[in-house]
């Protein structure tokens, strides 16, 4: 499948407007396309299996900023401490205790944003609103863990037509972000990783500076 160069165009236009970063997200794609979206200047690519990752970084080129953007098995911190640029998916203290140990380890200081629960499902891994705010002010106070940065949020909204719906929940995780910059204003906590192909527009009305898309640049998964 060829990946959408017009729509990656538009996009990025839309996103430079915004300030915002876009993080395509490649999995299930093979490496080929994700050269082509490299050769036409994209540089973060985001997956969410640790396998598919640490196969398709082994191929490509060094200069790519990898997002794990899964849910993150202690056991596979690891295999991609070395080389990841942010982890989007940290859901509690005892992982980001995890990453920290790890990154002492390699002596590396790992870039983590913590997951929030924002959708109806409860399918969906994450903190709640408030808990996520408690989360991040013991971490920025006790600065227990210095070799994990706390960078933002993310979260994902309900999977429905219901843009008011969407929107609120946006809106929900916007809050919890402003709540804990306002707290810890000398923190360089300032990515709020939310929105995806069929919400990034709501995302970005909400106050995103960083979406993941990817049906929209490689095509429908199978
Ligand atoms: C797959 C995935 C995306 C991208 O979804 P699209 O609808 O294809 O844009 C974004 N975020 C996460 C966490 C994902 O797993």
């Amino acid at each position: 499948m060829p990946i959408e160069v017009t729509a990656y165009k538009r996009l990025v236009d839309e996103l430079h407007a915004a300030h915002a970063v876009l993080v395509a997200v490649s999995k299930t794609k093979p490496a080929a396309d994700v050269e082509a979206l490299y050769a036409l200047g994209q540089r973060d690519f985001g997956e969410n299996y640790v396998q598919e990752l640490v196969a398709k970084q082994a191929l490509l080129p060094a200069a790519i900023r990898w997002h794990f953007i899964g849910h993150l098995q202690s056991n596979k911190i690891k295999m991609i401490a070395p080389f990841v640029h942010l982890i989007h998916g940290v859901d509690s203290l005892r992982l980001l205790e995890a990453i920290d140990k790890e990154g002492r380890k390699i002596g590396r200081r790992i870039n983590c944003l913590l997951q929030v629960h924002i959708a109806q499902e409860d399918t969906k891994y994450g903190f709640d609103g408030t808990e996520v705010i408690d989360a991040a002010s013991f971490v920025f106070s006790e600065n227990k863990f210095p070799n994990v940065q706390l960078c933002g949020l993310m979260g994902m909204a309900s999977f429905t037509e219901n843009s008011a719906q969407v929107k609120k929940e946006f809106e929900a995780l916007r809050s919890c972000f402003d709540t804990i910059r306002m707290r810890f204003p000398n923190q360089p906590f300032n990515m709020l990783s939310m929105g995806m192909s069929g919400d990034y527009k709501i995302a970005l009305e909400c106050g995103s500076n960083m979406i993941r898309i990817g049906s929209m640049l490689f095509g429908v998964r199978s």
